[in-house]
């Protein structure tokens, strides 16, 4: 792939063509915000372009030995390295330090891109820092990391900074297409999981229908108010584990949220298929549908706003749990009453 073919942040293309283009190439970048995977494509695809065999290239070719070198891994002047262990080891940056120290073995360029930059810490980066200092105009730092806070403030001052913006739904959807995912499957992957996409893949897509059927499953005993008991003993028993409870519990209310819209956009318009998140739930939402009313699904939907509102503010998870099952049977009784 090339910077061009690229999805989403498109100012953060238009500034690195623009280093290309006037040849002024910062020696240290800081890639910081949006996904692992998002920024690990564009510093690949910067190091191409800059590394390209290519003539008055301001793009990497994708075909020259250079561009296929360096997406198989193979060129010895691009290196992409991760912290082994918790934090970088001090053996891992001596190398680092040692190979920046020489001229290029291929080209005029040499780029190092380190991943999860914000597990330099103090001890090991000491020596890194000098070579941020002083450094050679044939060679490139990438760093990348999601959290720019966590980057010691020592190594931030010595570089330049592009703050990439987390992709869209949609910038998702078109991603996962271009990896060939089902666009059905695409646009409800990306519907229901926009944070990290390395945590997309195909394989996933088993456990999220696995969701899908679960909260459907949850979602119809609530509103029949059959089984809740278990629902309940279920969700306590979830939250003697704080941070996964949190998490389980954000996921359960984000999906009944779509179901629930669901169900009003068919109690609006029956034949209205198309525009369904879950379409392919359409027979069992309109059967929930017809056991209620209108104003009770608003009340619902705003009811699991103000549910996940609290779940981020890290609210008492019993009191939550109460407040989710209760305004179930609260509806059903007003639906009755
Ligand atoms: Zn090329």
């Amino acid at each position: 792939m090339s910077l061009a073919a690229i999805i989403g942040n498109a100012r953060i293309k238009a500034t690195l063509t623009g280093y290309l283009r006037n040849e002024r190439v910062p020696t240290s970048l800081i890639f910081s915000g949006s996904d692992p995977l998002h920024q690990l494509q564009f510093a690949m695809n910067f190091a191409k372009a800059l590394c390209c065999r290519q003539e008055n290239r301001l793009d990497a070719c994708d075909r020259c030995h250079n561009c296929l070198a360096i997406d198989r891994g193979l060129y010895p002047d691009v290196q992409v390295l991760a912290p082994d262990g918790q934090f970088y080891r001090k053996a891992q940056l001596d190398e680092l330090i040692a190979s920046a120290h020489h001229r290029p073995l291929q080209g005029d360029r040499r780029v190092f891109i380190l991943r999860e930059a914000q597990r330099l810490n103090e001890s090991s980066a000491n020596a890194f820092l000098k070579t941020l200092e002083e450094p050679l105009a044939s060679n490139l730092f990438i760093l990348l990391t999601q959290n720019l806070n966590l980057i010691l403030p020592t190594i931030c001052s010595r570089c330049q900074i592009l703050k990439f913006m987390p992709l869209s739904n949609h910038e998702v959807k078109l991603e996962l297409e271009r990896r060939g995912v089902d666009p059905e499957k695409a646009r409800l992957m990306a519907f229901f999981n926009t944070e990290n996409m390395e945590e997309l893949a195909e394989d996933d897509w088993k456990e999220m229908e696995d969701k899908r059927r679960s909260m459907l499953c949850i979602l119809e005993r609530l509103m029949r108010q059959s089984e809740v008991e278990d629902i309940l003993l279920d969700l306590y028993d979830r939250s003697r584990v704080r941070d996964k409870f949190i998490a389980y519990f954000r996921e359960m209310v984000n999906l009944i949220s779509v179901l629930l819209r669901d169900i009003m956009v068919l109690m609006i318009d029956p034949a209205a298929g198309g525009i369904l998140v879950n379409p392919d739930f359409k027979e069992k939402l309109m059967e929930l549908a017809a056991l209620t009313r209108i104003e009770n699904i608003f009340f619902l939907i705003r009811k699991m706003e103000y549910l996940l509102r609290d779940i981020q503010r890290n609210l008492n998870a019993r009191v939550l749990i109460l407040e989710f099952i209760n305004s179930y049977s609260r509806q059903e009784g007003a639906a009755h009453g």
